[in-house]
């Protein structure tokens, strides 16, 4: 076991990567980092980073934004609960009066867990706390050849218990980095570079050829589709344009970002039912016009698949409820979901055929956008 830790060691002397929140010992910095790269590979965070550093450069910074600034900032990196709950742990620390200098402490911010907890004090206080990442269980399951389900609670222990034997107690913070970067650079999920690895001689998964079968996932995740109809509701005054939006609410996907009207079905609805629809939400009108600007379009979140179509409202009977005008010039100022942002990115609406919806045409089953 020295020797894997060892050779680790030397091989991220030579190959490993220097990254800006590497050349700091400040835990808030460590913390951001960690948390923006959650889910998030190294090349799309770093700019992302950069720009958080530079608006916050302190706890209390963040702790005093508006949630609607953080939001911004964070937008396009998906997984929109990890700026929530940045947020509220800034907010949470800045209470505390400090930032917590132990695992435990470290543990218990809003959004941090057994890995980012074990990075932060690693890296920012020299704890010998050793960290379990996606990385790491390819690493250990290969080299050992380890068939242990990663994703059961005995497959949990086991890697945790030998992630922590293996660590060097002497250099915490170097091991850990060492062993992500040799998991993100040489044994990467697909084709690992065996042939100029420094562990290839003792590599259980080379010499049993088991490479691609390691590390082992017991369960496949379902994927589940949703059915998403996005009204754009505009108004008109005398100087500018203003669409409809509404923030998005706790308990489901992009809660915290803004988005127009969302209406969704449980199937692929016909454009009579969206019309159906609008008309119990009395939003149209006699000079009402709806116009399509995208047809299901699919967009892949980790669990789910959205299918979305999204339509323009022209003259609405009634401006929707709780929602608020904002000029299509303000609409920098909001964070929406990346999806939303393709249906703005897209909205050529010289090439949509209008429909008025005149008494004649409300009610017709066989409407027809097209
Ligand atoms: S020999 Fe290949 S599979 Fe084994 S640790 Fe090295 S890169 Fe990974």
């Amino acid at each position: 076991m020295p020797s894997f830790s060892s050779a680790l060691l030397r091989w991220y002397s030579e190959n490993g990567r220097s990254l800006p929140w590497r050349n700091t010992r400040d835990p808030y910095r460590i913390w951001i980092s960690e948390i923006i790269l959650q889910q998030t590979r190294v090349a799309q965070g770093y700019e992302y980073y950069l720009r958080f550093i530079d608006r916050f450069p302190t706890v209390e910074k963040l702790a005093e934004a508006p949630q609607d600034e953080v939001m911004r900032l964070w937008e396009g990196l998906g997984y929109y609960s990890r700026a929530r709950n940045l947020h509220a742990a800034a907010r949470q620390v800045v209470l505390q009066g400090r930032f917590p200098q132990d695992y435990a402490g470290v543990k218990a911010l809003k959004g941090v867990g057994d890995y980012t907890a074990a990075a932060i004090c690693s890296f920012a206080y020299g704890l010998p706390t050793a960290v379990v990442d996606g990385n790491v269980y390819r690493v250990l399951a290969r080299y050992f050849g380890i068939e242990t389900p990663i994703d059961t609670t005995e497959g949990k222990k086991l890697f945790a218990h030998l992630a922590q034997e293996l660590l060097s107690v002497r250099q915490p913070a170097v091991y850990n980095q060492a062993i992500m970067d040799f998991g993100a650079l040489q044994c990467t999920p697909r084709n690992p570079n065996c042939n100029t690895c420094p562990l290839s001689e003792s590599c259980a998964a080379l010499a049993e050829k088991k490479i691609e079968l390691l590390p082992v996932k017991s369960k496949k995740t379902a994927v589940s589709h949703r059915y998403l109809i996005y009204i754009l509701i505009l108004r008109h005054n005398a100087n500018e344009e203003a669409l409809y939006l509404r923030k998005r609410p706790t308990g489901d996907i992009w809660a915290g970002l803004y988005e127009p009207l969302l209406i969704e079905f449980p199937h692929q609805p016909e454009d009579a039912e969206i019309i159906a629809r609008l008309e119990q939400l009395s939003l149209l009108g006699q000079s009402s016009v709806l116009k399509p600007i995208v047809r299901n379009i699919k967009h892949q979140l980790t669990h789910r698949l959205l299918h979305c179509s999204a339509f323009t409202l022209h003259a609405p009977q009634h401006p929707p409820t709780d929602f608020i005008a904002v000029p299509l010039s303000e609409l920098s100022r909001y964070a929406f979901p990346k999806l939303v942002n393709i249906i703005f990115d897209t909205m050529d609406l010289s090439a949509a055929k209008e429909v008025r919806l005149s008494d004649s045409h409300r009610g017709e089953s066989a409407l027809s956008l097209q």
